[in-house]
């Protein structure tokens, strides 16, 4: 990884850690050989900056996806809320403008590979057609609904030899949330998809077949 970038990536608010930033850009190198790389969950940029600089060596673009009004436990009262991101106009979290100003940090060429998408997830997901897509690194809502409701909308969309990545990644409760490690269970049962990479809380899996 390019040690400026990285040491921008290691300043920006967010919930990737390196050891596993590192991984999402050495897998992202496989993602952008076959096509363009789709984030759910951008925040401020974090690990967008990981895939970005992966996806300018294949000219490819990183196409991110946020309502960037957080997800529940970034809200007041919760665990992860960052006050310094509310909008006080609005009276909510609003992630974007800190989003767009790393990107600026970032410098042209990173900002120029990446494509920002403000909405949600399963809506956006309606815009591409299936088999298309390089590499999907879902980081999005950690409910049951949410990553239940990403996997379906986004994995029929990856093409055939794809990769899939998953975040926060916990088979034992004790680390963390179930969600996002039930859809890795869901992916490898379907058969659709087998494991190929496991760093930390982050799972990789390529498209092997059809259905998922
Ligand atoms: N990848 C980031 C962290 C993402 S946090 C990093 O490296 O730091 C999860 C993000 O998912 C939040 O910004 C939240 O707004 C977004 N999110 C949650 N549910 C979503 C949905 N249904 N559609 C789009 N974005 C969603
Ligand atoms: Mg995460």
């Amino acid at each position: 990884m390019d040690p400026e970038l990285l040491e921008k990536a290691r300043n920006v608010n967010g919930f990737m850690p390196e050891d596993e930033g590192l991984a999402l850009h050495a897998i992202a190198h496989h993602g952008a050989e076959r096509g363009t790389i789709v984030e759910i969950g951008t925040w401020c940029g974090k690990s967008t900056l990981y895939l970005a600089d992966a996806a300018r060596a294949h000219g490819r673009q990183v196409v991110t996806i946020d309502h960037h009004r957080g997800s529940e436990e970034n809200q007041p009262g919760w665990e992860h809320h960052d006050p310094t991101l509310v909008d006080e106009q609005a009276g909510r979290i609003d992630t974007l403008p800190h989003l767009r100003r790393n990107l600026v940090d970032a410098g042209r060429e990173i900002e120029a590979t990446i494509t920002v998408i403000v909405g949600r997830s399963k809506q956006v997901a309606t815009l591409f057609r299936p088999d298309t897509i390089g590499m999907v690194f879902i980081d999005g809502g950690h409910s049951e609904e949410e990553a239940q409701g990403d996997y379906e909308a986004w994995a029929p969309l990856i093409k055939d030899n794809g990769l899939l990545a998953v975040h926060d990644v916990f088979p034992d409760p004790k680390d963390g949330g179930q969600p996002p490690w039930h859809v890795v269970e869901r992916a490898l049962k379907s058969g659709a998809f087998e494991q190929v990479g496991h760093v930390g809380s982050l799972r990789v899996l390529e498209r092997v077949g059809p259905g998922h």
